[in-house]
């Protein structure tokens, strides 16, 4: 029989969550009269992930196939290895702490089947269990985002979602070494079903997400999908250099006219101060772009996949 689903599962320090993981998606296909496969990618995991992926590669309860990281690349280049090896007509993306539950992939690949119009189902959180400082930065990312970015992010849309071959073709073409999923997703296009679900605690282990890193993640998202940013530079230099001009001649008029020279301290300090802290804003939202063109140029591979167990 031809492989039905691969199910995509970034793992990074989930060493207690892997087999229950299994489990539970075992449980959840139980005699649904397809073939599926889990592709486990461990993430340069610090913990026993590994040796516990190797157990289960072992023991076949169900096809698994694991692909482990010379170290740890993200989430991000984990879904790209997971999609380079997943072999089945659908794939579905799906975290390992058992947030997400295998039951709602099983619906999405229904809806798929039912559906020939849709070539993704995305699912969508529609409680959040989070605090409201966090949820307010969320939200306002999304709304920076979208007034600056090329393509239209959908707020609280996750990357679990599943999605037919064509679509995970289209995500590997993608190349970049910086890759944001959300963009990439919205990037791409395809008719995008929606669904919502809640996500679950956490089963085992921490998250990995903190403030700091989903701030950089924020920043990969607008400065990955639009050159919006260095026309505000442009518009800024625009801007300051008319107000320039105008004060120039001020101080000309002021100077021919009154004949004496102003003291002026505040005058320049305030001018000094903003010119520069303007310039240097500028230079870092242009060094942002002259980053990622020299790490693209370098063209790395996104992930090192030391160990391939098929
Ligand atoms: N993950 C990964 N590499 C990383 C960080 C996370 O593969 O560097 C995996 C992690 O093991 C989990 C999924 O990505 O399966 C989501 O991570 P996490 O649960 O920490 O994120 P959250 O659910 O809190 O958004
Ligand atoms: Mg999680």
């Amino acid at each position: 029989m031809e492989m039905k689903l691969s199910l995509v599962v970034p793992c990074y320090n989930e060493q207690d969550n892997v087999a229950n993981f299994q489990d539970s998606v075992i449980s959840a296909f139980n005699d649904c009269g397809y073939d599926y496969e889990i592709v486990f990618i461990d993430d340069g995991s610090t913990d026993g992930t590994l040796f516990a992926l190797r157990q289960l590669h072992k023991q076949q309860k169900c096809s698994v196939k694991v692909v482990s990281f010379s170290r740890n690349f993200g989430k991000e280049a984990g879904l790209y290895a997971g999609l380079k090896h997943a072999s089945g007509e659908y794939i579905a993306l799906i975290d390992a702490d058992l947030q997400q539950q295998p039951e709602l992939v099983r619906q999405m690949v229904q809806i798929l089947d039912d559906k020939p119009e849709y070539d993704v189902v995305a699912a969508y959180q529609d409680r959040r269990r989070e605090g409201k400082v966090l949820s307010l930065f969320k939200k306002s990312f999304y709304r920076i985002n979208n007034s600056l970015s090329d393509v239209n992010l959908k707020s609280d849309a996750s990357d679990f979602r599943t999605f037919r071959r064509c679509v995970a073709e289209s995500i590997l073409n993608m190349g970049e070494y910086h890759r944001f999923s959300k963009g990439i997703f919205a990037w791409i296009g395809y008719n995008t079903y929606y669904i919502p679900y809640t996500a679950q605690p956490r089963s085992a282990g921490k998250t990995k997400w903190n403030f700091k890193k989903l701030f950089n993640y924020g920043i990969d998202g607008i400065i990955g999908y639009s050159t919006k940013p260095l026309r505000i530079a442009s518009f800024l230099g625009t801007l300051t250099a008319i107000i320039a001009l105008i004060y120039s001649i001020v101080v000309i008029l002021e100077k021919l006219i009154t004949g004496i020279d102003i003291p002026g301290y505040a005058t320049a300090i305030v001018l000094i101060l903003w010119l520069g802290s303007m310039q240097l804003f500028c230079i870092g939202i242009i060094g942002e772009y002259v980053g990622r063109t020299f790490e693209q140029s370098k063209d790395r591979p996104i992930c090192i996949e030391k160990e391939i167990l098929e």
